[in-house]
């Protein structure tokens, strides 16, 4: 490998178990237009010119397979594996550990969003090449109701400044080390990266997703995400 400097290192969480999927195949090695969920993210990034290698957090039981086993050897790039952790935010801190002194930035994607394509990539690194942080995110369309705590409204949330917030999320290597370590210290509870940068004081941009990139939670997602692959065409989108 290169050094430090030109190293863009993208990292895919997936070592979560899928509790909501109620299925015996962990959610990441589902089949999704033929081919294993994980690796449509994966795929994606080994295409992308400007990714210098991979780092993979998956369980150890499946580290050989994705080594040395057929579809994944088709992957070209430098392919660090990583063991998770309890919570998605120790996964991405093992991946961390993973790729210390090796990147220069890191992007961090989850594996259950397959419908990754190189415009979001490009979109968050030209941030993280001028020392900022930034995510994936859309703006909220619907109208946004808070609850009491009974299942009743209490009031409506102004969504003008709401957006959801998706990955990849795409930060300068020492920027988002500085912000997880200083996230374990303060026990804060992380539902992303970004919010660990954002307490650091440090600004994030919102760059919105330019094609829909839903996160597969239950079965169910998984046709509505495979019509929108398909509906892509060819590919064509997502190189
Ligand atoms: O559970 P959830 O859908 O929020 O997980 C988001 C991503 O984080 C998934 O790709 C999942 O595999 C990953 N994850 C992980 N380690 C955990 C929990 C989740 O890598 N302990």
């Amino acid at each position: 490998m290169s050094n430090q400097q030109d190293q863009i290192i993208a990292i895919t969480v997936a070592g979560g178990v899928g509790r909501r999927m109620a299925s015996e195949t962990p959610k990441q090695f589902l089949p999704l237009d033929g081919k294993p969920l994980l690796l449509h993210s994966l795929e994606v990034f080994d295409r992308h010119p400007a990714i210098t290698a991979q780092c993979v957090v998956l369980d150890p039981a499946y580290h050989a397979m994705v080594r040395s086993e057929a579809p994944w050897t088709s992957l070209s790039k430098p392919l660090i594996l990583a063991e998770p952790g309890a919570e998605r935010a120790d996964s991405v801190r093992s991946a961390l550990r993973a790729v210390k002194g090796q990147a220069a930035i890191v992007l961090i994607h989850d594996a259950a969003r397959p419908l990754l394509i190189a415009a979001m990539i490009d979109a968050t690194l030209a941030h993280a090449r001028q020392g900022r942080g930034a995510i994936i995110a859309r703006p909220v369309a619907e109208t946004v109701k808070r609850a009491d705590g009974e299942q009743r409204i209490a009031e409506t949330v102004d969504r003008r400044d709401l957006w959801i917030a998706e990955t990849p999320q795409t930060f300068p290597f020492d920027l988002i080390w500085r912000a997880h370590e200083s996230a374990v210290a303060q026990g804060l509870v992380l539902t992303d990266d970004a919010q660990a940068v954002e307490a650091l004081g440090e600004p994030v941009a919102l760059c919105p997703a330019e094609s829909p990139n839903p996160k597969i939670t239950v079965a169910q997602d998984l046709g509505v995400v495979e019509t929108l692959l398909r509906g892509r065409g060819e590919g064509a989108v997502a190189r």
